[in-house]
C-alpha cells in the first residue's frame, strides 16, 4: 500500500517497458513489510542529468540502471565502487551525503550460483561474446580466481578494445581473446563455458552459439552457464546438459543482482526466494 511516507526506488532505462525488475522488487518489498515502492522510470538519454537532479529533489532512495545509461551515468556519480570501476558500468545507484554512489551488482549476481562449486584456481573459463555482460563475467571470474579466461568474439576491433580495457584493472585478469574459429580448440580446456551472446534468446530460440557436437569436447565436470534466462533452458544449455555438463541459466544472476541492490537500499536481509519465485511466475517458468 502506498502511504504518505512511502520511499521511492526504481529502474531507469530507455525503453523500460519490458523490465522485470519492478515485479521482482515489489514482491520482496511486500514480503519484507517495508514502506517502499519500486517503479519503472523511463529516462531518455539526453534527460539523464535532469532526471538525477529531480530524483535528488524528491528524495529517491536509490535506483537500478539499465540500457542505455549503464556507462553514461558514471560522470554524474560522486563515488563508484571498485567493482563498478573494473566493469566500467553501473547498475545500482543510491543516495549518500556526498551525492549518488554507484556499484555493479551483476558481478556478484553472476558469481552467486558458482559459489556452490570449488577449485576455481584450476578452472580455465571460456566466455562467448565481449559485450556489456561479458565485462561483469570477466570481473566475476577474476574475483573467483580463474587462472585463465578465454574470450571469444566476432568483431576483432571490439575484441582488442575489450582485452585492452583490462590492462590497468585493479583486478588480476589473465585474459586471452579468440576468433570463433578457435572455439573447437578451446573446448577441451573449458571447465566453465559462459554464453554472454544473445544467441538462443527470442527471436533466435532454436539457435545455440555452440554446435551440439562441440560439447563432446568439454572436459569432465565442466559447467555451462548461459546468461539468457528465457527460454529456459536454452538450446546451449540443453546440448551441454545432454553431454554431461552442469547447466546454469541466467535467472539466478538476475535474481541475485536485484537482491543485492535491494539489500543496499534498505539495509535489510532480502527474501531471495520470493524474488526468484515471482520472476519464475512472471516468466511462466513455475509450471
Ligand atoms: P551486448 O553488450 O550487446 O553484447 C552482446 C555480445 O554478443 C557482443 O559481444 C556481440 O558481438 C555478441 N553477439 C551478438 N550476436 C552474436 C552472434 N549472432 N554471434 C556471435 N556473437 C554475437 O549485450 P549484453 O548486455 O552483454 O547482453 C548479452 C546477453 O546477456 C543478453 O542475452 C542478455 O539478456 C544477457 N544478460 C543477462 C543478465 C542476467 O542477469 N541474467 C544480465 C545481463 C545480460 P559484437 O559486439 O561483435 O556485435
Amino acid at each position: 500500500m502506498i502511504t504518505g511516507k512511502t520511499k521511492l526506488l526504481g529502474v531507469i532505462g530507455y525503453p523500460i517497458e519490458h523490465t522485470l525488475s519492478p515485479t521482482m522488487h515489489n514482491a520482496a518489498i511486500a514480503q519484507m513489510g517495508l514502506d517502499y515502492v519500486y517503479l519503472p522510470l523511463p529516462v531518455p538519454p539526453e534527460r539523464l542529468d535532469a532526471a538525477l537532479e529531480g530524483f535528488a529533489a524528491i528524495g529517491v532512495v536509490g535506483f537500478s540502471v539499465t540500457i542505455p545509461h549503464k556507462q553514461a551515468i558514471l560522470p554524474f556519480l560522486s563515488e563508484i565502487t571498485p567493482e563498478a570501476q573494473a566493469v566500467g558500468a553501473v547498475n545500482t545507484v543510491w543516495k549518500t551525503e556526498a551525492g549518488w554512489k554507484g556499484t555493479n551488482t551483476d558481478v556478484a549476481g553472476f558469481i552467486a550460483p558458482l559459489r556452490a562449486y570449488d577449485n576455481w584456481g584450476d578452472r580455465a573459463a571460456v566466455v562467448l561474446g565481449n559485450g556489456g555482460a561479458a565485462r561483469a563475467v570477466v570481473a566475476g571470474l577474476a574475483q573467483l580466481g580463474s587462472p585463465e579466461i578465454h574470450v571469444v568474439g566476432r568483431t576483432p576491433e571490439k575484441l582488442d578494445a575489450f582485452a585492452g580495457s583490462w590492462k590497468n584493472s585493479p583486478l588480476d585478469v589473465q585474459l586471452n581473446t579468440h576468433d570463433w574459429d578457435e572455439l573447437p580448440n578451446l573446448m577441451a580446456d573449458a571447465k566453465l563455458l559462459v554464453n554472454t551472446t544473445p544467441v538462443g534468446m527470442s527471436p533466435q530460440v532454436d539457435r545455440s552459439p555452440v554446435e551440439p557436437e562441440l560439447f563432446d569436447k568439454l572436459p569432465p565436470n565442466s559447467i555451462a552457464y548461459d546468461l539468457i534466462y528465457t527460454p529456459n533452458p536454452t538450446q546451449f544449455l540443453k546440448f551441454a546438459w545432454e553431454r554431461g555438463a552442469t547447466a546454469i541459466d541466467g535467472l539466478e544472476m538476475l535474481v541475485r543482482q536485484g537482491a543485492i541492490a535491494l539489500e543496499i537500499w534498505t539495509g535489510q536481509e532480502v527474501p531471495v526466494d520470493v524474488m526468484r519465485q515471482r520472476l519464475k511466475q512472471h516468466l511462466g517458468l513455475d509450471r
